[in-house]
């Protein structure tokens, strides 16, 4: 047995996993797709922002560079500061300091290394960042290396200098100015407010040679790697731009700038993260929906296909099969509705054997307990008209002695019909069939020219079935039934109908040697062994009760002698007739033999069988005898009666019985009824 509902939810189930499968695994590339796109996006508006920064700081920064330089060449070459005289030195320096917005504080050293004066804020040399230390260093020959911590003392700041040269190549000293680097600052703020791109968050740095930060929109102390972004996908150098590289020229000082747009660059990529997410769900929600209802398409007409078959496993084969559906399911639906029918007429087929053999047992069941002729042939027509669902019928019975078929038994046809009509074989329907041995469907007894050719008499309306009663190929007879209906009879009533005969021609062939068995030639009644037959049988009976009547023709043996034995033969026959013809149909009338008869009638007391008896007797009498002289004689009969099982509770008893008052009739004269319980008691013993 399948388990249909989990094979299908197991399909279903996987479509959908296969289904959002396939939208993750396509989702990823897309992601990706998209956040380079993203990265793309934000070095380009970087790479611009930078460009454009570079563009307008490098050429005010180099203007200004130049005339520091410019300013502190002529002071270098004036005698004031060469001179070192000490009185003018410290107003030059202030005077210096004051000449640009750029110097913060100015200094000055002797040959000996020794600062001489310096203005407010100026820090001294061996304070300072490695460049300048080293170019003091370069310039003097000096070690400034500190010993004490053997270090150099490293600052983030800037300077510029000049060594003092007399006219003849002397190193008398050197000028140092310091530089304030915050003018920057707000330039560079004044510049930053100037793009869109910008914001409060991103920031604008000046480095030097170093990477150290020498300027920046606003206050830094961090190093420069510090205040990249952490995007690994930023190439930072791409983004430092030197000033020589710009308008700087050779003359430009080595410094760099640097725009770093921290936060709005986060800030754009955290907006196309949420875009994203946002988006990435309602993709899935829409997918994992998509995924469903393409699942539940793909499994609904497998559903209901399942159904189908279930419906077909529970026994029902009439509702179709339907589907719409030109795929792979459409036609296994096809094909299972094929089945189906296929199914259902091998069924039907089935159900119609089913019935043919239920209605074959039944009719051989019926049959089978039917002895006698007569009654099997009224059983068997009864039977045929009822399980056919005929209206009229008839079973015609071939005659050998008249060569002739004759209705042996009738329904629903007139008395004289059922007298008169006599058929040879070949004429008419009946005969035909009986002939050929081949049944006869009309459908149509108004349309159809060879039931009219055939028939040659008046024709009612309706359908008709003609069958043979064939036992081992030899025609016994014809079963007809009809109905008033056109086509009320197909070919499978044919085919039943026909199966049906067949088994009524054996029984009415075995019940016909039956017959013949049990039948006295000349008389057509019983004979002897019948009687005694009959007689146990019906004391088997419960509460049986029956009278039995002997008779015995007086003097037959003078009347033999008198007239010949062939006129005794027509006797005996005369005799049995009038016996036969006048007795009830349960009663059971025999030859025991010679000129004895016996008549078994049950369900009668001896007093009341002294009423037929009595008539019988009268019927003899008056019996009309021609004799071979051609005159009329007359004969008598002697009748004895018993009954069961007053009179003997045995067949010998009640034989005995009987054969006693039968013979006080003889010895009383002859020609009379005597009843056994009414012997006198001494003739009795
Ligand atoms: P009763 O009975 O009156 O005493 O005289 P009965 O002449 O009838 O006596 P019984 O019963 O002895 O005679 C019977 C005769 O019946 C003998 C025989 O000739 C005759 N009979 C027996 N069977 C046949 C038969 O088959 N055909 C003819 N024709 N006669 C038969
Ligand atoms: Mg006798
Ligand atoms: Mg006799």
């Amino acid at each position: 047995m399948i388990k249909t509902k989990n094979t299908y939810n197991r399909v279903k189930f996987k479509l959908f996993a296969a289904f959002l499968f396939l939208i993750f695994f396509t989702s990823i590339p897309l992601y990706k797709y998209s956040k380079d796109k993203q990265n793309q996006m934000i070095r380009t508006y970087v790479e611009k922002t930078n460009d454009a920064f570079t563009e307008f700081i490098s050429s005010d920064l180099i203007t200004s560079m130049r005339q520091t330089r410019e300013i502190l060449k002529v002071y270098s070459s004036s005698p004031l500061l060469r001179d070192m005289d000490k009185k003018s030195l410290k107003s030059t320096l202030r005077k210096i300091v004051r000449s640009n917005d750029l110097f913060k504080a100015a200094g000055l050293y002797n040959h000996r290394k020794t600062l001489v004066t310096k203005t407010k804020n100026f820090e001294d040399i061996r304070n300072m960042d490695n460049l300048y230390s080293k170019t003091f260093l370069h310039v003097f020959g000096i070690n400034l290396f500190d010993k004490s911590t053997n270090s150099l003392q490293i600052k983030s700041d800037n300077a510029e200098y000049r060594v003092l040269i007399t006219k003849d190549q002397r190193i008398v000293g050197a000028l140092i100015v310091q530089l304030d680097m915050s003018y920057f600052q707000e330039k560079l703020n004044e510049l930053k407010n100037h793009f869109d791109y910008t914001n409060d968050y991103a920031n604008v740095y000046i480095l030097d040679e170093s990477n150290r930060i020498i300027a920046s929109s606003k206050s830094s102390s961090h190093p420069v790697d510090s205040i990249f972004p952490p995007l690994e996908s930023f190439e930072k150098e791409k983004y430092i731009k030197k000033l020589k590289d710009s308008k700087g020229g050779e003359d430009a000082p080595p410094w760099k700038v640097i725009f770093v747009p921290k936060d709005t660059a986060y800030k754009n990529m955290e907006d196309f993260e949420q875009f994203f997410s946002v988006s990435m769900t309602i993709f899935i929600f829409f997918a994992i929906f998509l995924g469903w209802r393409v699942s539940k398409m793909i499994t609904r007409p497998l559903s209901k296909l399942l159904w189908a078959v279930k419906q077909i496993s529970k026994g029902d084969l009439d509702t179709p099969i339907s589907s719409h559906s030109g795929d792979e399911i459409g036609v296994l639906a096809g094909k299972f509705d094929e089945m189906r029918v296929n199914l259902k007429d091998y069924q039907d087929h089935l159900k119609k054997k089913i019935s043919e053999l239920q209605i074959l047992y039944q009719v051989g069941s019926i049959i089978s307990e039917e002895l006698d002729y007569n009654h099997l042939l009224t059983t068997i027509l009864n039977t045929v008209i009822d399980v056919m669902g005929a209206e009229k019928g008839s079973i015609m019975i071939y005659d050998e002695s008249t060569k002739m078929l004759k209705i042996a038994s009738a329904k629903g046809l007139k008395h004289s019909v059922v007298r008169q009509t006599v058929l040879a074989s070949g004429e008419s329907i009946a005969g035909h069939v009986f002939q050929s041995k081949e049944p006869m469907l009309v459908y149509d007894t108004m349309k159809s020219q060879d039931f009219i050719k055939i028939k040659r008499r008046k024709v009612t309306p309706g359908t008709m079935l003609s069958v043979p009663l064939v036992y081992k190929d030899n025609s016994l007879g014809v079963i007809n039934i009809s109905k008033p209906m056109p086509y009320s009879f197909n070919d499978f009533d044919l085919n039943l109908f026909q199966a049906i005969a067949n088994i009524c021609a054996t029984a009415i062939e075995n019940a016909r040697l039956y017959k013949l068995a049990i039948t006295d030639e000349m008389t057509n009644l019983y004979i002897r062994r019948f009687f005694y037959q009959s007689m146990n049988q019906h004391m088997l009976k419960k509460d049986a009760s029956f009278s039995l009547i002997m008779l015995d023709i007086d003097h037959f043996k003078n009347f033999n002698d008198t007239y010949g034995h062939a006129t005794g033969d027509k006797v005996l026959i005369q005799v049995a007739q009038i016996i036969a013809s006048s007795v009830r149909d349960c009663d059971v009338p025999c030859r025991l033999g010679g000129e004895e008869f016996a008549i078994i009638c049950p369900n009668q007391r001896a007093n009341e069988a002294i009423i037929p008896s009595n008539r019988l007797k009268k019927l003899i009498n008056s019996a009309v005898i021609e004799v071979p002289d051609g005159s009329e004689v007359q004969i008598g009969i002697s009748i004895g009666i018993s009954e069961y099982p007053h009179d003997g509770k045995t067949i010998d008893e009640l034989y005995e019985a009987v054969d006693k008052a039968l013979y006080y009739s003889k010895e009383n004269g002859r020609n009379q009824v005597t009843v056994y319980k009414d012997l006198p008691k001494s003739k009795d013993s």
